[in-house]
C-alpha cells in the first residue's frame, strides 16, 4: 500500500491542511509520499519532507502549477497515479477543483470530504450539509480522496527529513490559464485555521456594526465571520461566509452574535470546539449546539465583553 498526498501551499508555505491529509494518509496505511506541485515551492517541498511520516516528496516545479489548474495537475498527477493505492488531497478550494478531474480521468469515483478512515477501503463522511454520517465502502482499486481538513489532527515534524526528488512537469493542455484573484488583506488569522472565530450575522444591523466584533477579535486575535444573511445583506465581504456555502471552521472558541443557528450555518461550525452563542431570542436554533448560551441585545453584550476581556 502506497499512500500520495498532494500538498496544499501557496509556494511559499505549506498548507496546515496539508498535515491533515497525511494523518489521513497514515491512517490509510502503508508508506506516504507527498507531491508538492508549484512555481518556486522548493521552501515547500522540504517543509513537507519534514512532516511526521512522509517516507518520499516529489516536487515538481513550472509555471501552470504555479495556482494548481486542474490540467496541469492531472497530467502531473496521471504520470504518478500508477505507483499509488490511493491518491489524497486537502479538500481546500484548489484540492476541490483538480482531484474530480484526476477521479474521472482514473475512472474512479472520488471519495468527497472524508472526516474518518475507518480502514483503507472505508471512511466516514457528511452528508445533507453535515447532518448525517455516511460510512462509504469503496472497492475501486485506486481511491481518490479529498480530506477534510478541520476533521484530523495536524501531523507535526520528524526528526529526520524525507528524501525530495524533482520531478519533471509534463506540458499541460491548455484548456483554462490563470487570468487573476483578488485576496482580502487582514492582519487577522485565517478564518479556516484560526483559533478563536466571531462571527456575525443578520442580527448585526449593517456592516459598520461589524466594527463591534472586530474590536473583539484583535483583542482574542481571532478572524471575523459571517452568516450568510449577513454576507447576503453585503454587511461583509463573502470570503467570511461560515457554513455549507461559505468555510468549514472547527476553532477552540465560536462566538455566533446575532446569528439564528440555520442548518446550513451548523454544517460550517458545529465541529467548534467551544460555542457561544449571543442572541436576543431565546427560541433561536444556535442555542441547541451552544456550549454557552446568552439571551441578550448583541449590543449590550458584546460590548461589555469587550470591556471585561480589556480588565484581563
Ligand atoms: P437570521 O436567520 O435572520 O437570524 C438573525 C438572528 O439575529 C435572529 O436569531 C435574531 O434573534 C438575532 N438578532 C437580531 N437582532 C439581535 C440583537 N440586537 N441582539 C441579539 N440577537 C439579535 N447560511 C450560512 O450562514 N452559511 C451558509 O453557508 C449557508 N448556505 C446556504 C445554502 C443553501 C442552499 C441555503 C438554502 C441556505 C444557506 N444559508 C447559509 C442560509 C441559511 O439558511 C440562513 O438563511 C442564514 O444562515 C441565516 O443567517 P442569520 O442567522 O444571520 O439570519
Amino acid at each position: 500500500m502506497t499512500v500520495l498526498v498532494i500538498a496544499d501551499h501557496d509556494n511559499a508555505e505549506l498548507g496546515e491542511s496539508t498535515r491533515a491529509a497525511v494523518t489521513a494518509a497514515k491512517k490509510i496505511g502503508g508508506d506516504v509520499h507527498v507531491l508538492v506541485a508549484g512555481k518556486d515551492a522548493g521552501a515547500v517541498a522540504e517543509a513537507a519532507a519534514k512532516v511526521d511520516g512522509v517516507a518520499k516528496v516529489f516536487h515538481a516545479d513550472a509555471e501552470p502549477l504555479e495556482k494548481q489548474l486542474a490540467e496541469a495537475m492531472e497530467t502531473l498527477v496521471l504520470g504518478l497515479a500508477d505507483d499509488y493505492d490511493a491518491i489524497l488531497a486537502p479538500a481546500t478550494t484548489t484540492g476541490k477543483n483538480f482531484m474530480p478531474r484526476i477521479a474521472a480521468k482514473l475512472d474512479v469515483m472520488q471519495i468527497s470530504d472524508i472526516a474518518s478512515v475507518e480502514d483503507a477501503e472505508t471512511f466516514i463522511r457528511p452528508i445533507y450539509a453535515g447532518n448525517a454520517m455516511m460510512t462509504v465502502k469503496s472497492s475501486d482499486k485506486k481511491k481518490v480522496i479529498t480530506v477534510r481538513p478541520t476533521t484530523f489532527e495536524k501531523a507535526g515534524d520528524q526528526d529526520s527529513a524525507a528524501s525530495v526528488e524533482t520531478i519533471d512537469a509534463p506540458e499541460a493542455a491548455a484548456a483554462s490559464r490563470f487570468v487573476s484573484e483578488e485576496l482580502s488583506e487582514s492582519d487577522r488569522p485565517e478564518l479556516a485555521s484560526a483559533k478563536i472565530v466571531i462571527s456575525g450575522g443578520r442580527g448585526m444591523g449593517n456592516g459598520e456594526n461589524f466594527q463591534i466584533l472586530e474590536r473583539v477579535a484583535d483583542k482574542l486575535n481571532a478572524a471575523v465571520g459571517a452568516s450568510r444573511a449577513a454576507v447576503d445583506a453585503g454587511f461583509v465581504p463573502n470570503d467570511y461566509q461560515v457554513g455549507q456555502t461559505g468555510k468549514v471552521v472547527a476553532p477552540e472558541l465560536y462566538i455566533a452574535v446575532g446569528i439564528s443557528g440555520a442548518i446550513q450555518h451548523l454544517a460550517g461550525m458545529k465541529d467548534s470546539k467551544v460555542i457561544v452563542a449571543i442572541n436576543k431570542d431565546e427560541e433561536a436554533p444556535i442555542f441547541e449546539v451552544a456550549d454557552y448560551g446568552l439571551v441578550a441585545d448583541l449590543f449590550d453584550a458584546v460590548p461589555a465583553f469587550e470591556e471585561e476581556i480589556g480588565k484581563i
